[in-house]
């Protein structure tokens, strides 16, 4: 075993959450060692574009796709080690080991161990043809199948199902979605709005299949020729991609005795049951904005989560506790989801929700508590001082559109 005597704070997790936390620590005025460990081989990247813009253009891989561009890391004196994968984590001698027989020290840790991704486990699972949508090498991978006039069959209808239906009709593919609830995204955008997406993607060409589940595929030589649905039909394809959900990686802290439960337990300053390990993004089990405790799948959450962990370990006591964020763009959509907006609510739609510009408000006990909009990112910057102010505002007035929210936000910071 070699020792690399380093000290100093130690990221596990080379992706947005690790990469804004190198970051933030070196802007928070930590001058100690900084070592960021990834088991991808680039360095920390944006995943957003790979179901969108990625598998449109794969050949063109902006420079801002990376997180930080340039001598970075170097010019920040922090180490990195891209490709390497820890295999252990001791808190009793502070040390993380990397496979290979390397070992590095430590007096603090930074876990963005992130998610893989919820494998199906049917018959025909492992035929070439069948992808999991992660990372960058699985993005290209995925967009050399999407030729136009294949066909792709989409298992799950989630965030990459929806994604990665509107990319492939885009690029001219036949697309057939399987999902056994009764609409798309149902986790993210309850049920109203998972039905006005399931219209969106029919009018779009896609063939939806809801309250579908998916049996087994067919193939020949080895490559997925079908799939067999749970209603007895059986769907040819050329191409699936599964996206059923993610898994946390917590089995590095489970090992080393930090407290578990589907993901890294932690306080509302990122901090694991462990004073010198905090953990960030994905991985992270926290305080929920409007109570409870769960894991947040988004990246304003991986980003922030990340900045509050550096800015502890770099100065001290830095709550973090934010509503849920996420945009999703498919087709002409910009769809922007804030707050909680399952959780039973007042409803309010401003605009007409068979057209593709509008925005919902969820208002409990008078307070906005959740908010989508649909290609009114205005909207959205006013409702998002709303929620986050907790500003009162009559439904009355949210109702009238004759009002725009930024108008009513500013009447309400006169009167109140
Ligand atoms: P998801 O949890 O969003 O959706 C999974 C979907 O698969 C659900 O609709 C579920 O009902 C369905 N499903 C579950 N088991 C199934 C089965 N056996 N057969 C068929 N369908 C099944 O997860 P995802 O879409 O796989 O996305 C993975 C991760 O990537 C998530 O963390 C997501 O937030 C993230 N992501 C986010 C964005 C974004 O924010 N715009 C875009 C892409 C991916």
């Amino acid at each position: 075993m070699t020792l690399i005597d380093r000290g100093g704070v130690i990221i596990i997790g080379a992706n947005v959450a690790g990469g804004r936390a190198a970051e933030a620590l070196r802007v928070n005025g930590y001058d100690g060692p900084i070592s960021l460990i990834g088991d991808e081989p680039s360095p920390p990247y944006e995943r957003p574009p790979l179901s969108k813009e990625m598998l449109l253009s794969p050949e063109e891989i902006p420079e801002s796709f990376f997180i930080h561009q340039g001598g970075f890391y170097g010019e920040n004196l922090i180490d990195t080690y891209f490709g390497q994968r820890v295999e252990k984590l001791d808190l009793n001698s502070k040390r993380v080991e990397l496979g290979g027989g390397t070992e590095i020290s430590c007096e603090k840790v930074i876990l963005c161990t992130g998610t893989r991704v919820r494998k199906l486990n049917v018959e025909g699972s492992s035929l070439k043809g069948i992808h999991y949508l992660r990372t960058l090498e699985d993005s290209k991978r995925l967009s050399a199948e999407l030729s136009p006039g294949k066909r792709i069959g989409l298992v799950g209808m989630g965030v990459i199902g929806a994604e990665v239906a509107a990319s492939a009709r885009k690029l001219g593919c036949e697309v057939v979605t399987v999902e056994p609830q009764k609409v798309p995204m149902a986790r993210a955008l309850g049920e109203h709005l998972g039905g006005w997406l399931a219209n969106v993607h029919r009018e779009e060409g896609v063939d939806v299949r809801l309250e579908t589940g998916i049996t087994g595929f067919d193939g020949l030589n080895g490559r997925v020729t079908a799939m067999f649905l749970t209603n007895g039909d059986r769907v040819p394809v050329d191409t699936v991609v599964v996206g059923i959900g993610v898994i946390p990686n917590d089995e590095l802290a489970k090992n080393t005795g930090l407290l578990t439960d589907n993901g890294v337990i932690v306080d509302n300053t990122t901090q694991t049951s462990n004073p010198n390990v905090f953990a960030a993004g994905d991985v992270a089990n926290s305080p929920l904005y409007y109570g409870g405790n769960g894991r947040v799948e988004t990246y304003q959450n991986a980003q922030d989560q990340a900045l509050a962990a550096a800015r502890n370990i770099a100065e001290a006591d830095a709550p973090y506790f934010k509503p849920q964020w996420f945009w999703t763009d498919q087709y002409d959509i910009n769809l922007q989801v804030l707050g909680d907006v399952t959780s039973p609510a007042e409803v309010i739609v401003r605009g007409e929700t068979d057209g593709r510009s509008f925005t919902v408000l969820h208002v409990r006990n008078k307070l906005v508590v959740g908010v989508i909009t649909v290609n009114k990112p205005k909207d959205m910057a006013s409702a998002r001082r709303i929620l986050e102010k907790r500003i009162l505002i009559s439904t009355d007035l949210l109702r009238d559109e004759t009002n725009d929210l930024r108008q009513l936000l500013k009447i309400s910071r006169q009167t109140g």
